[in-house]
């Protein structure tokens, strides 16, 4: 068996791998890569937590109400969270709208 990734010289690793730490998403502000934003009808929303579950970035965090809200600095809007949620409540929206 090879060597740990943590064990390795950044020049043994394979070509293309990308050199990062594990968690550190959120000390990068990605939100102004996105083009769209997500948006909740809360209305609709049931609370049952599959778009913090779903959400690559770690963006979504419960709200006091037992709805979610999105970190818009570090939500790439990537859609996936629209894609997943059960009810439909949650659409992308142009940036700019
Ligand atoms: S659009 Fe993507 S990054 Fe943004 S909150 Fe939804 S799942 Fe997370
Ligand atoms: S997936 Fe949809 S219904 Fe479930 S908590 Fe998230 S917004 Fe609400």
């Amino acid at each position: 068996m090879g060597k740990n990734f943590d064990e390795m010289a950044w020049h043994e690793y394979e070509l293309g791998f990308m050199v990062t730490r594990p968690g550190c998403a959120a000390e990068y502000r990605t939100g102004d890569w996105r083009s769209q934003r997500p948006e909740t009808d809360k209305s609709k929303c049931i609370k049952c937590g599959v778009c913090y579950l779903v959400c690559p970035e770690g963006a979504i965090g419960l709200a006091a109400d037992g709805t979610y809200d999105f970190d818009l600095e570090h939500c790439k809007g990537c859609g996936i969270c629209a894609t997943e949620c059960w009810t439909g409540c949650i659409r992308m929206i142009e940036e700019d709208e």
